[in-house]
Formats: structure tokens, C-alpha cells, sequence
């Protein structure tokens, strides 16, 4: 029995213990033989046979056993990986298929290095046109429908809509994503909703109270538009009071403000700070913001950040790929009335890089003195849209995205529109093209690309780390 003894202090691992189990045995029966074989006589020699014959049978039936577990364990171990890559392929049944080409391998490798390079993504929505239900909202959504001339905003679904957004964006900040930009006309004042003063009140109050209900502390920086100025008293005191925000604001009266992200200076204009009653929703740029227009210019030159604008009224006419005027603009309601100084000041900066835009419904981009501009479209109308801006070293990609709405009251929104020409232009208009929808628009000169492609990078890797 020492072969056993022997056999008892091993854990089993697996077949190559089976060969040195079987040696050991053999030694074991070996040395018996010559123990008992030095005693003279037959029976002597039997007894030693039979001893030798006794453990080399418990060596074999060891051997046996042992192989028997180690086929059977190898076979389950078998049976598990096979299991796992039957679940595996199963999993991918719907997907496409493994082979990858080349340009899908170059792609994935992009995109890797994209997201190693971005500094920071944020939202942008606009024209969202809340007006919680009440006596003056009926009214005049009453009259609206029953007008042979209307767009597609669905006023009476506004607080769904508005409702699903902070949903979505809760899901966006979830993910990443470091604020939301709201780009003006988040409720319906102003002048031509005639909307009673309590009912635009209520409406900021219940914005802001939905915000924070969903988003809790995560920023969502609100620009003003036409429709945010009070309908009966004008000025934007109401406004500031629910959705304003004073960081970054030169003084506590004004709209108008900056945020400083990740080597970038992040412009909230108040496009139409002149302006204190709507009349019909032109802007206009009073000279205290443009003095403050160009101190932020200055210093973030100085400082070595880039500038992106936000403002609701646009400053520059949108066009189309030929160069003609869009046939959809509305001159000069749509503009800011003084758009020329502004956009003069802004050609003596090449930092500036990109103006984002509300309040004509619609996806555009048209570029102007070296910086892109562009319209996106209201979320309470047709293709009700926000759009997602990636900012990167070198890049600013931006996607726009669908709201999660139902597909009827998208449907109901196209059909909405009505009464200013060929309604299914308007709505083809309000989508834009390829361009407008998935925009990628470099942002460095080749000189900055060098010096930034170029740049060693455990010293990239601490300045990156510094910022954050
Ligand atoms: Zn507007």
C-alpha cells in the first residue's frame, strides 16, 4: 500500500500526473520483489510474487480510474467552451458578419483614435416652445389650426416633447456627456404666441422644475431667444429668474455670458440684448455686448483657447450648396439686425471656429470667414432634432439625433405644415442634407495640427491630465 500513500499526497491535475503515477507504482512493486526475494524458498518467492502481482493491480486500477477522470473532465471542459462559443455565435446571429474589410478595420482604428483625442462632447437643442396646457394655450391653438398658414410645432404636445428630451439627454449625460446648450425659445412668449404673462410665467417655473427633477446638477445653459422675453412687460427678468445663469455673465442683468471647457471658450450670446419687446423676432447686438464680445475674443486668444458662439437669431443668411440664399429664410426676422458688426469683429479672430444657431427650424450650415455656421432644428417640430457635438483636438463632429417621440407625432408635425409653399420642400428643408446631419469640421490650421500631431506625448498625457 505505499504506492497509494504515495498516490494521496498529489493533487490531481490532469494526464501527465498518469505516467508518473504508473513509474511510482512500478518502483513500488519493484522494490517489494527485491525485499521479499532475498528470503530462500518457493513459498517465500510466491509471496513476494503475489505481493508484487496485488500492488501492480491496484497501480492498474488507478491508472484506469485516473484516465477515465481526466477524459471526462477534459470532455466537460470541452463541452463548456463549446457551449460558450455556440452562445457566442448565437449572440451575433443578427449582427454582420465577423470578416471585417479593411476600410471597417481602418474605421474601428479611426474611431479609437478619436476617442483618445476627445477633449469633451455636449448637446445643443433648441426651440423647444413649451406652453403647459391652459386656457390661452387652446386659444391659440385653436386659431393656429384653423389658419390655412402654420408650420409643424406642436405646441399642444410641447410638454411631452420637452418631457422626452430631459430624458434623453439624462441617458446623454449618463454616457458622458458634459452639459447641454439650449439655444433660446424654450417657452412661448414673446409676441406672436399671445401668451397671457401667468401661463409664459408657469411655463419657465415648470422648465426649470422638470430640469432639476431629471437632470439634478448636470447643466443644461440656456441662451434666450425672441419667445423667451415676457409677452406683456418684454425683458428677459422672468426668464433669468427660473433658467438663467449668472456663471461667466459680465454683470447680473445680462443674457449673455461665457463657460470655459477644456482649452475652449464657449460664447452664450444674447443675440438680441437691444431688443426689449418682440415684435417679430429680429435680433439685435447692443454695443456693451459687443465690447464684452471682444474682451472675451481677446483673452481667449491670449490664452490659447478656442472659441465656439451660441446665439438664437442667426448671422449670416444660410445657403445652399450653390451659393443662393435658402428660399425658406425670412429676412430680416430671422437675422440679427446688426449681424455685419458682429460678424466683423469676429473676422479679426481666427480662433473662432464655429456659431451655433436657433430659431429658424430648420438643420443648415453655411461657412463665413473661415467659421462654420449652423442652424439646427426646433425639438417641438419636424424632424424633432438635437444635436450631439463631439469636441476634439483637431475635429468637432456633430450628429444630429431624432428625439425618442412617437412616430405618429412626428407624422403629425409634417403634416402640420401648411400654407408657405410646397409643404413637402419645407419639411425636406427643415431636415437639411447629409452635410447638415453628420457634420465633421476641422478645427486646428495645419500649423496647430503639426504642432499637436507632433507634441511628445508623455507630455501630452500630463497636460491632458492637468486640465481635467
Ligand atoms: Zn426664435
Amino acid at each position: 500500500m505505499k504506492g497509494l500513500h504515495v498516490f494521496g499526497s498529489h493533487t490531481y491535475h490532469g494526464g501527465g500526473r498518469v505516467g508518473r503515477m504508473l513509474v511510482v507504482c512500478f518502483t513500488a512493486a519493484a522494490a517489494r520483489l527485491k525485499n521479499d526475494g532475498s528470503e530462500a524458498g518457493w513459498r517465500a518467492g510466491r509471496r513476494a510474487m503475489s505481493g508484487m502481482q496485488n500492488t501492480l493491480i491496484g497501480c492498474a486500477l488507478l491508472a484506469l480510474g485516473s484516465l477515465v477522470f481526466y477524459a471526462e473532465q477534459h470532455s466537460i471542459k470541452r463541452e463548456l467552451s463549446l457551449g460558450r462559443r455556440r452562445r457566442r455565435l448565437r449572440s451575433k446571429d443578427n449582427e454582420p458578419p465577423f470578416i471585417e474589410s479593411p476600410a471597417e478595420v481602418l474605421s474601428r482604428r479611426k474611431e479609437r483614435q478619436q476617442n483618445a483625442s476627445e477633449l469633451f462632447r455636449f448637446a445643443l437643442v433648441t426651440d423647444t416652445h413649451v406652453w403647459p396646457a391652459a386656457a390661452g394655450r387652446n386659444d391659440f391653438t385653436s386659431r393656429s389650426d384653423a389658419s390655412p398658414i402654420r408650420d409643424g410645432l406642436l405646441v399642444r404636445h410641447s410638454p411631452q416633447i420637452y418631457s422626452a428630451m430631459l430624458q434623453e439627454l439624462g441617458r446623454f449625460a449618463a454616457g458622458g456627456g458634459a452639459f447641454a446648450v439650449h439655444a433660446g425659445d424654450a417657452v412661448c412668449g414673446g409676441n406672436n404666441f399671445h401668451s397671457p404673462a401667468n401661463e409664459y410665467e408657469r411655463a419657465l417655473r415648470m422648465l426649470a422644475e422638470e430640469e432639476r427633477a431629471i437632470l439634478g446638477r448636470w447643466p443644461i445653459h440656456h441662451v434666450a431667444g425672441n419667445h423667451d422675453l415676457h409677452p406683456k412687460l418684454g425683458g428677459l427678468s422672468a426668464w433669468q429668474r427660473e433658467l438663467g445663469n449668472q456663471t461667466g455673465a459680465p454683470r447680473p442683468d445680462v443674457a449673455y455670458r461665457s463657460l470655459r471647457h477644456r482649452g475652449w471658450r464657449i460664447l452664450l450670446l444674447d443675440t438680441a440684448s437691444a431688443v426689449h419687446f418682440d415684435t417679430d423676432g429680429h435680433g439685435l447686438v447692443d454695443a456693451a455686448q459687443l465690447g464684452w464680445l471682444q474682451a472675451e475674443l481677446d483673452a481667449s486668444a491670449a490664452g490659447g483657447e478656442r472659441v465656439l458662439l451660441v446665439g438664437h437669431q442667426l448671422l449670416v443668411q444660410p445657403r445652399e450648396p450653390s451659393g443662393a440664399v435658402v428660399s425658406w429664410l425670412e429676412v430680416p426676422v430671422d437675422m440679427v439686425e446688426n449681424a455685419n458688426q458682429v460678424l466683423n469683429l469676429l473676422s479679426r479672430y481666427p480662433h473662432v471656429r464655429l456659431s451655433l444657431h436657433g430659431h429658424v427650424h430648420a438643420n443648415s450650415l453655411t461657412t463665413y470667414g473661415g467659421i462654420a455656421f449652423v442652424t439646427t432644428s426646433s425639438a417641438s417640430e419636424y424632424p424633432m432634432q438635437w444635436r450631439e457635438v463631439i469636441v476634439r483636438e483637431c475635429e468637432i463632429e456633430m450628429r444630429t439625433r431624432t428625439l425618442p417621440v412617437a412616430s405618429e407625432t412626428l407624422a403629425m408635425s409634417r403634416q402640420r405644415e401648411a400654407g408657405r409653399g410646397d409643404p413637402d420642400e419645407r419639411n425636406r428643408a427643415k431636415v437639411g442634407g447629409v452635410l447638415e446631419n453628420h457634420l465633421l469640421l476641422s478645427v486646428c490650421t495645419p500649423t496647430e495640427r503639426e504642432q499637436r500631431e507632433n507634441a511628445p506625448r508623455p507630455r501630452r498625457r500630463l497636460a491632458r491630465r492637468r486640465e481635467r
